[in-house]
């Protein structure tokens, strides 16, 4: 596994093993010499061999083997969280002491002491990529820039210690179609490589060792869940239109170019969202205009005339590029220099993806939405730059579609708030659930500590999911919802009642909504809305839309 912050497991060990900790102990300090060496030797910098050969001195040191003997004595635990907790303490001592040089070393002994911890739980270095065999992936932290990287067809499932549902890593995941449970805080500690590992990403329970009958269950789970699912994707060529008539467009949203073909077989409208920003990622920030027009340009050619909204970068806070990862960090990069905001800043970048997408436009059915808006004050300042690049591509003789539909997110309640102005300045609206709870509720959405307080049906949030559809439309604009709560089939009664015009998910959630649709009636839908904008509590909201649902689908694989 990869992570960034160092998490290890912590069992007790009888009397008679702190001998066989001392040797495992002893074997991993030896290989990590090795690879220092290995390091000195490929290297011809002379500055770096002594940094090494420092590195290499701290880890032959007698006195520091004695303590971690002295301390495995004393509190009988494996030798990981003994090394961990030594480190800690001597961390911690130089930490408070006034010579910088001193209080720098204590990030050469972090850097020393994860070597052997590596050794030690046999991480290997390699990176995801390059898997030999099927693995759970078991991780403290797995970023969207490992995640795109990694080899997909190899992951079978994922358990993480943060992080939650709306996670970009999460996200991922979930178009990948790889079963993950996030935010379960303690699976590095309490799973060892070579256990047993049941990953339910439907329910959010993962199961070590299992016995016989609970595996048995689980995969009988499975083939039901599978079968569900070719069943609803035979829904794949029918509309999203309820009992009395009402349509409601379903679209998908992806990350990748190539995930059109799954929008497409999973039954999508069209693309609601394209995550943009994943090109970047997996790149690099210097993404050339013309891997970005061939992106782009498999998308609409590949959906066939079908609309396709590509939102521009939305890079920050999570989504970090290569280059990002090495930046200074923000103190509250999730309220800090990201999407708009950095496109904003970074214009040659964002007018080169303007150009991009103009130029693509000329293949299909393209609407072009921006992220993270707060105001109407950073659309005005987006159409100059739009302008300016219609007039670069004219002059250059370079050809693109006249009309292209601009759009905003609605992820900031600033913007949810001011959706009467800025709904005459666009031509539609795309309600980012994911982004719009976090910064309304002032919850992380990545932070597992609080994943309870993060509550899509909070009444403030429904309140400004009905402001919004409101204000589109009284301007005559559409209004979609491209968070994950577009997926949740408990809301779906409660957003079609709201008024929304399109559902944007991944392809995978796409058919069930779909299904849950094409069984309710729009009329009662809008009575269920309101009588659910009057309750305070956004349990008994929840109670109420899943008890709704249940007397059209017994099915419970339809409400969770
Ligand atoms: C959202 O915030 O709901 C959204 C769709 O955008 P992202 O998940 O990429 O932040
Ligand atoms: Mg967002």
């Amino acid at each position: 596994y990869m992570e960034s912050d160092v998490s290890v497991p912590e069992y007790p060990i009888l009397e008679h093993e702190v001998e066989l900790e001392v040797v495992r102990y002893r074997k991993a300090v030896t290989l990590a010499v090795d690879d220092l060496i290995i390091l000195r030797d490929q290297n011809p910098d002379t500055e770096d061999h002594s940094f090494l050969d420092s590195h290499i001195l701290m880890l032959q040191d007698p006195d520091f083997q004695e303590k971690i003997g002295n301390r495995l004595d004393r509190i009988r635990k494996n030798v990981e969280f003994v090394l961990l907790e030594e480190i800690n303490e001597l961390v911690e001592k130089l930490n408070t002491l006034q010579d910088l040089y001193l209080r720098e070393r204590a990030l050469d002994l972090r850097d020393v002491s994860k070597r052997v911890l590596d050794h030690l739980m046999c991480r290997e270095k390699t990176s995801l990529a390059q898997l030999k065999s099927e693995v759970i992936l078991v991780c403290s932290n797995l970023m969207p820039s490992d995640a795109v990287a990694m080899n997909k067809k190899l992951v079978k499932a994922i358990a993480m210690d943060t992080g939650g549902r709306t996670t970009h890593t999460a996200i991922l995941a979930r178009s990948y179609e790889i079963p993950a449970v996030l935010g379960i805080q303690s699976a590095t500690r309490e799973i060892r490589g070579g256990d047993w590992l049941i990953v339910d990403g439907s329910s959010g329970v993962v199961i070590v060792n299992p016995d016989p009958e609970v595996l048995e269950t689980y995969q009988r789970k499975q083939a039901d869940y599978l079968r569900n699912l070719d069943d609803l994707v035979n829904l794949r060529s029918l509309p999203g239109k309820t009992r009395d008539g009402k349509l409601i467009l379903l679209k998908s949203n992806i990350e990748t170019p190539e995930e059109f073909l799954s929008s497409l077989t999973h039954g999508a409208d069209g693309i609601g969202l394209y995550r943009s920003e994943f090109l970047f990622i997996q790149d690099g920030m210097d993404v050339l205009e013309e891997t970005q027009y061939e992106a782009y340009t498999m998308v609409l050619k590949g959906m066939a005339g079908r609309p396709v909204t590509i939102r521009t970068l939305d890079l920050g806070g999570d989504k970090l590029t290569r280059d990002m990862h090495n930046a200074p960090k923000e103190a509250n990069p999730i309220l800090g220099w990201r999407a708009i905001r950095f496109c904003l800043s970074h214009r040659e970048m964002f007018k080169t993806q303007l150009r991009a997408l103009l130029r693509a436009s000329i293949h299909g059915d393209l609407r072009i939405m921006f992220p993270l808006v707060s105001g109407t004050g950073e659309i005005d300042e987006i159409y100059k730059l739009l302008d300016e690049v219609r007039k670069e591509l004219k002059s250059q003789g370079i050809p693109f579609k006249a009309e292209i539909p601009v759009g905003t997110m609605i992820e900031v309640p600033s913007a949810a708030m001011v959706s009467d102005h800025l709904a005459k300045k666009v031509d539609f609206f795309s309600i980012g659930t994911n982004d719009l709870i976090q910064y309304t509720l002032a919850v992380d959405r990545g932070n597992e500590k609080i994943a309870h307080l993060f509550l899509p049906y909070h009444p403030g949030v429904l309140r400004l999911v009905k402001l919004v559809v409101d204000n589109a439309h009284k301007q005559g604009i559409t209004v979609a919802m491209c968070g994950e709560m577009a997926a949740d089939p408990a809301a779906a009664v409660l957003l079609l009642g709201l008024g929304l015009d399109e559902f944007s998910m991944s392809p995978l959630g796409l058919p069930r909504i779909k299904k849950i649709i094409r069984e309710l009636n729009f009329e009662e839908a809008q009575k269920v809305a309101l009588k659910a904008l009057e309750m305070s509590n956004p349990e008994e909201i929840e109670r109420y839309l899943k008890s709704y649902l249940r007397g059209y689908f017994n099915d419970d694989s339809f409400i969770f």
